[in-house]
């Protein structure tokens, strides 16, 4: 049943996504061949890192297992990160991999968190970014899924319409993400978790 439920969400979002892109956006992703065929490989060798036995239901609230265990979707302007601007990192809420620098963030108008790049993107190198790509065509076109290289969770997808330099729009869940701000050098508290 939950199964049921996440890929009815995937679909939902994904249309709205999509209407996003074309009403918002100059050039739908699908339209636009992506320049950017990063190196994939590289990741998809890690994908096995994280102990597979992980009881991620007993780990996560129902929801985060939905959306990054399930590949569903949270509803478009509902996620507690759309418009948060704290200077700090985003990590995975499954595993705690740094995922994406407040510093990528910006306002996409689609309704979810958006970046410019993946933390740790060197040019267009994402070989040392926690994040890998993966095509997705479940609904008959073609997109990008965008996972966490270190425990293999769904995050969201990646379209090539996003602003300059990169051109990249990482359009996330907020319900994949833990944020932590960035801490003060000269605090002699470490941040709690
Ligand atoms: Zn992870």
């Amino acid at each position: 049943m939950s199964r049921f439920v996440a890929r009815l969400l995937v679909v939902v979002s994904k249309q709205a996504t999509v209407r996003g892109s074309i009403s918002q956006r100059r050039t739908p992703a699908i339209i636009r061949p992506s320049i950017r065929a990063l190196s994939t490989s590289h990741g998809l060798q890690s994908l096995t890192r994280y102990d597979e036995t992980t009881d991620w239901q007993k780990k996560l609230t129902p929801e985060q297992y939905v959306v990054t265990r399930e590949r569903g979707t949270e509803l478009p302007f509902s996620g507690i990160y759309l418009n948060h601007y704290e200077v700090g990192m985003y990590h995975c809420v499954c595993c705690d991999a740094p995922l994406f620098s407040s510093e990528a963030k910006y306002d996409s108008g689609t309704g979810w968190p958006a970046f410019k790049e993946a933390h740790g993107t060197w040019e267009q190198d994402e070989s040392h970014t926690s994040i890998i790509r993966r095509p997705d065509n479940s609904l008959g076109s073609a997109g990008t899924e965008v996972l966490c290289k270190n425990c293999d969770s769904h995050l969201g997808h990646v379209f090539d319409d996003g602003p300059e330099p990169t051109g990249q729009r990482f359009c996330i869940n907020s319900v994949a993400l833990k944020f932590k701000p960035r801490r003060n050098k000269e605090s002699e508290n470490p941040e709690k978790n």
